[in-house]
């Protein structure tokens, strides 16, 4: 019995736990409540046109690459870097196209936007810096295991405290440095990477934009959901069993101990429990009766997202594979996000289209377009009306800038809204990231990756520590990993 785990899900952070555990010789399955793999990293095709549903920027392929070289039979896990990170598209007719690296960056920002060249190089070194100083103990480890942290990785991120900008917000920081409106939107974007809202979130968030900005985004082949297909073929590979169509209905204790599973109505004994579900799901519904962590389940959550997936029978050659729409009044929006709750009328709108890099993805001469505008979560609003006029601004919008009648164009669709991801995967809210981080210690605050009253229950997944996005799964999963160790097989330390 001491070697049975079970993890709730197989979003990539359930896989990537399942694989780490299953390598250590432990006999893990994965029960899933849907009927394919991946959670939100997961793709469909609807007349022809292959969408990914839900993640479109990949960053730090490395972590990919390790957890598939831990596998019993060789997989090649194919990526290419991309050569533009973005293209922008302002409402007063500018268009900018960011190439990736810092160097491209640097060539936009300074012939582009004209930024001052010396104070660009500096932001961008400011956020490779953090980024070194922190990821060591605020991504790579659990902040809540002293020894995890207690060494000289937290000194240097303490010494460096003062350039972080942990009292100023997101905004105040890019304006520090950028003098023109544009730049500082475009820095001020990176706070919707973790779900947050740049005029409330800290400085210190900034360094979200490292990966995009310095390195560059990549490409997998065979798009996104190919990613969390090779870490599902690299778990069958360890052993790793698969459930689907098989929701977790309880998380047994007894004890303050975890005594199993509870799924199609049969208890499956395990000692070890990793949930890759919501962690508000987790207590809330999987285990109501243990004592909850109140505060750290009472922030405020993430936002959401509305995504149109439209087959668009045209190819626009002023179309990069990833693309953003900005809103004139930038706060507006963020205000009826977080505040009222509601959507506005001139949303940012992200634009992916994976034909580009991948042209499989949509019929010849078509496109596959990912339509995307951050939402406020699911609090009782009427989706299908916010739904409805949501869609009609953004084909007026997007119609406008890129000078066509894209309703015309439209051949195939399908939408996504908070319902539907609350609906499909748990999340509270239809919520994206779990919390937000529009206070100085929201970051700090996350749920930790173990359960403080519940020996033997551990989280991997964006509504914990360290939080959202693909690679801080993928490092919560090896914090897991580590735990374990610590507290049931020092032998593998
Ligand atoms: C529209 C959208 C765009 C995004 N864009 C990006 C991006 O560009 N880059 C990026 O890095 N991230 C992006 N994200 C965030 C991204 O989804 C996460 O980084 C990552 O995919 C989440 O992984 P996860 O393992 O934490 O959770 P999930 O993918 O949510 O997986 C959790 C799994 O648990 C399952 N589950 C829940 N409850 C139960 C239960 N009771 N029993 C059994 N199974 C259960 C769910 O069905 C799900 O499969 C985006 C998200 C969305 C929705």
């Amino acid at each position: 019995m001491k070697h049975v785990v079970k993890v709730i899900g197989s979003g990539v952070g359930g896989l990537a736990t399942a694989i780490r555990l299953a390598k250590l010789g432990l006999k893990v399955t994965v029960y899933e409540k849907n009927s394919f793999v991946g959670g939100k990293v997961h793709s469909r095709t609807f007349d022809g046109y292959r969408f990914d549903m839900g993640p479109s920027v990949f960053t730090e392929p490395h972590l990919i690459e390790e957890l598939v070289a831990l596998g019993n039979s060789p997989i090649l896990f194919e990526h290419s870097p991309l050569p533009e990170s973005c293209r922008y598209f302002y409402e007063d007719g500018t268009r900018l196209i960011v190439k990736s690296g810092t160097e491209g960056t640097l060539k936009c920002l300074i012939h582009d936007l004209g930024e001052n060249p010396k104070r660009s190089r500096e932001y961008l070194k400011k956020l490779s810096a953090n980024y070194e100083a922190l990821s060591p103990v605020f991504i790579q480890a659990s902040l809540h295991r002293l020894k995890h942290v207690w060494n000289r990785n937290l000194l240097r991120a303490v010494w460096n405290i003062p350039r972080y900008g942990l009292f100023t917000t997101m905004n105040g920081l890019s304006k520090r440095f950028f003098l023109n409106p544009k730049t500082v939107q475009f820095m001020n974007r990176f706070a919707t990477y973790n779900g947050s809202d740049p005029y409330q979130t800290p400085g210190l968030l900034s360094i979200i934009g490292h990966l995009e900005l310095n390195i560059g985004s990549f490409f997998p082949k065979g798009g996104m959901a190919n990613i969390t297909q090779q870490l599902q073929k690299t778990a069958l590979s360890l052993g790793v069993q698969f459930e689907f169509n098989s929701e977790i209905e309880a998380i047994e204790t007894e004890n303050g101990q975890v005594r199993g599973i509870r799924v199609h109505g049969n208890l499956e004994p395990a000692d070890i429990v990793v949930s890759n579900a919501d962690v508000h799901h987790t207590y809330e519904q999987l285990m109501p009766t243990v004592a909850k962590p109140n505060k750290v389940l009472g922030q405020e959550l993430s936002s959401s997202a509305v995504v149109f997936y439209w087959g668009v029978k045209r190819i626009f050659p002023e179309l990069g594979v990833h693309n953003v729409f900005f809103a004139e009044d930038y706060k507006a929006e963020f205000e009826a996000i977080f505040k009222t709750k509601t959507l506005v009328s001139d949303p940012t709108i992200y634009l992916h289209v994976s034909s580009k890099a991948d042209p499989n993805d949509a019929p010849v001469g078509c496109e596959n377009w990912f339509v995307m505008v951050n939402a406020p979560v699911a609090s009782g609003q009427n989706w299908i009306a916010l739904v409805q006029d949501l869609r009609k601004h953004v084909i007026v919008k997007i119609s406008r800038i890129l000078k066509v009648s894209l309703e015309e164009l439209i051949q195939t669709e399908y939408v996504n809204d908070p319902i539907k991801w609350q609906q499909v995967f748990n999340g509270k809210g239809g919520s994206i990231y779990g919390n937000n981080s529009n206070s100085t210690m929201a970051a700090f605050n996350r749920h930790p990756n173990f359960a403080p009253n519940v020996k033997g229950l551990y989280f991997a997944g964006v509504t914990v520590h360290p939080g959202g996005g693909i690679p801080l799964a993928l490092n919560g999963a090896k914090i897991v990993e580590r735990l374990i160790k610590e507290d049931h097989f020092r032998e593998f330390l």
